[in-house]
């Protein structure tokens, strides 16, 4: 990096407003600095080095704004501190990403240098797998005879490096030539360059491994009736900001309405960005996409890639070589949420896809906490570009939106595409059928989903079943019922779960907490009254043990996998299991979450969900949105290949409607009913939330500055109602006591209005202490 020593003469240097990645709120556009000559020119979007506070520290930050000739922010001249140098990466974002960046700084009450930190990947920022090219042709005075006579005498050898470089494809690596020519280094041809018969050219490029295209080729269908009329919708709005929600059940062709409305986006120029909730969903989505948008260079941007590989994809994106052209930049990027801030040269943005929007996969949980879905609308709107949200179960949100706001254009998709069928769905009453066996440790897999997997998997079918919850059992607690211990956390307050490790001799059964992952031994005693102690409740762990003795005929880690965040601790992994299952190596698929979506393999006959009730537990008003999501989602999964498919749904609580009319594929019924709740009771989406946490080792110190933030928003709420303080839900986490105030607000811009002000008041400092929460979807 080359640091420019800060000059006298400040009169006359453009000046720029600089946001610094630093968590400082006070002023929370950025701060005014100069660009001495030497960078001058740098644009908004640059990322910068800039000195920062009295002490002069060089601190990173982005040039947000290039202020007009004569403009100094109020500033004296002399006042204003240059800028240092621009950052070694080199990155200039595009304008439209800065604007985007400005309003999520906004919206989520987020200091806009932390938002264009979280904007820029590592690995991008160190520049990890960069390397430096030099590529060499020949110097235009080698075509004119006279120009070629000045030229300086070179050697036989160097004669024949030139010839050789005649037969090759221009311009050619450095070393590429000197091996080619015979040379064991690149020196003699460096001197060919200074003496002008060669003109070297510096080349900066990502190299990467390869990030494979699936191959499988399937053949374009021809749209249904329905599909053709979204897909035209889409189209006709190119150019415009509209809003379309795409609402049909899992296979029922929502994915091809995308793929066409982006090859008719491409046709136009223009590029496209389709947001998949999870890495999870990536592999099985790009290698359809990619297969199917044949000429078109898909990017992909997720959490799976290395350091490398994210450099690469971005950079790719990035390019703006010609239209058409080799060095052209991606056409399409397909991602996880922060493939949002995808770095798309100004005005070639044409499409916005969010697949599955209704996934809560779609929040970050860390500042900026922002909703890819929400900043995508945004940034649809920015980019003047239509924007697609689609869903089996669209999020009440979005729903409202297009059923009662219009102002999304809803289509419905009313069949399963040709070919598939619907599931059929039974809720079992799982309590009911434990009382009928009567078993001393009760199964966790009852008679009726046992005999289902037996009849499937007799018949060569494979069978998915889903358990929302890690580990062996969640409870571990004291066998005499006089005694009420049970093991919590030291550090939080919460339970802890119990895992197991190992097999056979080596079986090893501890403790953990979900919550700050601390660990310890399975206490083989309860320390208040000395009674040994029992492990129940639920855990994947648990399903597989009692799968591996119900059907001796499946083998752990062979025939049966366990998915989940356990057992996938990196992409690759998932990928290899999802492959042997499509193989049908693997005949059971059992796990998390992480299996209930997007999963699209055609010999999954039945569908088991171990417990429906774990969403209904969550004190959250969105339990039952939740547990209807989950019960649809992973029953779509069955019946997607010639044979009809069938889900077995076990719940302690069968009449629970979110249950009832999930089985029976109800949504309208469900949104219907669970909005006129959610007006009633003034929740979203008829009404805007923001949540404040404020964390603090000591239970005094968090009561006490959660009550003096709450009254100094009351101070200026207005028309914001400013909720509690209240104890949290889980009161404690690794160790911090956790309160929460909530603001609840008709419209969110009276939301933003107060945050902005208790910014600008220098209320909001975020970090370990206090975290904001704009639209949050979890009550915890
Ligand atoms: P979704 O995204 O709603 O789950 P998909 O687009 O993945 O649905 O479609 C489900 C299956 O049906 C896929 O295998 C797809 O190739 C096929 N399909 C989609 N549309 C049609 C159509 N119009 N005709 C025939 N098959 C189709
Ligand atoms: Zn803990
Ligand atoms: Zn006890």
């Amino acid at each position: 990096m080359t640091l420019f020593s800060p000059q006298s003469i400040t009169a006359d240097l453009p000046l720029v407003v600089v946001a610094v990645e630093r968590a400082v709120d006070r002023s929370p556009d950025g701060l005014t600095y100069a660009l001495p000559p030497k960078l001058a020119d740098l644009p908004e979007g640059a990322r910068v080095e800039v000195p920062l506070g009295r002490g002069e520290t060089p601190t990173a930050g982005w040039i947000v704004e290039r202020l007009p000739a004569g403009e100094t922010n109020g500033i004296p001249r002399e006042k204003i501190k240059h800028v240092l140098a621009q950052d070694e990466s080199g990155v200039v974002l595009p304008g439209e990403l800065i604007q985007f960046a400005r309003w999520m700084s906004a919206y989520y009450a987020c200091p806009i240098g932390m938002t264009l930190a979280s904007i820029l990947p590592a690995a991008v920022r160190k520049a990890i797998g960069r390397v430096e090219r030099t590529l060499l042709d020949f110097a235009p005075a080698l075509d004119d005879p006279a120009a070629r006579a000045a030229l300086p005498k070179i050697t036989k050898r160097q004669e024949h490096a030139l010839s050789v470089l005649a037969t090759l494809t221009r311009p050619v690596e450095i070393g590429d030539l000197a091996r080619e020519a015979g040379y064991s280094s690149n020196e003699p041809l460096k001197r060919l360059v200074a003496s002008g018969h060669l003109v070297a050219v510096k080349k900066t490029a990502v190299e990467a491994g390869f990030i494979a295209r699936s191959g499988h080729l399937a053949p374009a269908p021809q749209p249904t009736p329905e599909q053709k009329s979204a897909i035209d919708a889409i189209t006709r709005d190119l150019g415009t900001f509209k809003q379309h929600l795409v609402f049909g059940v899992t296979g029922s062709g929502k994915t091809e309405i995308y793929i066409r409305a982006i090859e008719n986006c491409l046709a136009t120029g223009k590029k496209a960005i389709l947001l998949v909730p999870e890495i999870s969903l990536t592999p099985q989505t790009v290698g359809r996409i990619a297969a199917r948008l044949k000429d078109a260079k898909v990017a992909v941007l997720h959490s799976g890639l290395t350091e490398a590989q994210r450099n690469q994809q971005w950079t790719l994106l990035a390019e703006s070589g010609a239209e058409g052209g080799a060095d052209r930049g991606a056409d399409v990027v397909v991602g996880a949420r922060s493939a949002i801030f995808a770095p798309i040269p100004d005005g070639t943005l044409g499409l916005i896809v969010v697949d599955e929007e209704h996934e809560p996969g779609y929040k970050q949980d860390s500042a900026p906490r922002y909703h890819g879905r929400d900043a995508a609308i945004r940034r649809a709107q920015l980019a003047k570009c239509p924007i697609v949200l689609g869903s089996a179960t669209p999020s009440l949100e979005s729903w409202m939106n297009a059923v009662e706001r219009k102002i999304s254009t809803l289509h419905r998709l009313t069949k399963r595409a040709p070919g598939l069928n619907v599931p059929k769905v039974a809720v079992v009453d799982f309590g009911a059928e434990r009382r009928l066996v009567n078993e001393k440790r009760p199964s966790l897999i009852g008679a009726t989903l046992r005999d289902a997997m037996r009849v499937t998997l007799a018949d060569s079918g494979q069978v998915l079943l889903l358990l929302n919850r890690r580990g062996y059992a969640n409870y571990i607690a004291c066998t005499d019922p006089r005694c009420d211990w049970m093991l919590t956390c030291t550090e939080c307050d919460a339970g802890m779960v119990c895992h197991v490790d190992g097999a056979g001799e080596i079986r090893r059964r501890y403790v953990r907490c979900h919550h700050c992952l601390a660990e310890q031994m399975l206490p083989q005693k309860c320390p208040d009254c000395g009674k040994p102690v029992t492990v129940f409740g639920l855990g994947t762990q648990r399903v597989e043990e009692e799968l591996t003795r119900t059907f001796p005929s499946l083998i752990e880690g062979e025939t049966l996998l366990r998915v989940d965040g356990d057992t996938m601790q990196t992409a690759a992994h998932f990928h290899d299991a999802l492959e042997r299952f499509g193989r049908g190596d693997v005949r059971v698929l059992m796990g998390t979450q992480m299996i209930a979506k997007g999963l699209d393999f055609p010999n999954v006959r039945l569908v088991g969900v171990i417990s429906a009730d774990t969403a209904l537990a969550l004190p959250d008003f969105r339990a039952a949105e939740r547990t209807f999501q989950l019960v649809s989602q992973v029953s779509g999964r069955a019946g997607r290949g010639e044979k009809p498919g069938r889900a077995i749904i076990q719940s302690f609580e069968p009449d629970t409607p979110a249950i009832r009319l999930a089985a029976s594929h109800e949504f309208e019924r469900f949104a219907l009913q669970e909005l006129e709740d959610r007006k009633q009771f003034g929740l979203p989406p008829y009404r805007r939330l923001a949540r404040l946490i404020v964390r603090h080792p000591g239970e005094t110190e968090c009561a006490n500055r959660s009550s003096q933030l709450a009254d100094a928003l009351r101070s200026f709420s207005g028309a914001v109602e400013v909720r509690g303080p209240s104890i949290c839900p889980i009161a404690r986490i690794a160790g911090k006591y956790r309160r929460q105030i909530e603001l609840t607000a008709d419209s969110a811009a009276e939301i933003s209005r107060v945050l902005a002000e208790a910014r600008s008041r220098g209320l909001l400092k975020l970090g370990e202490e206090l975290a904001v929460d704009v639209d949050p979807i979890s009550a915890v």
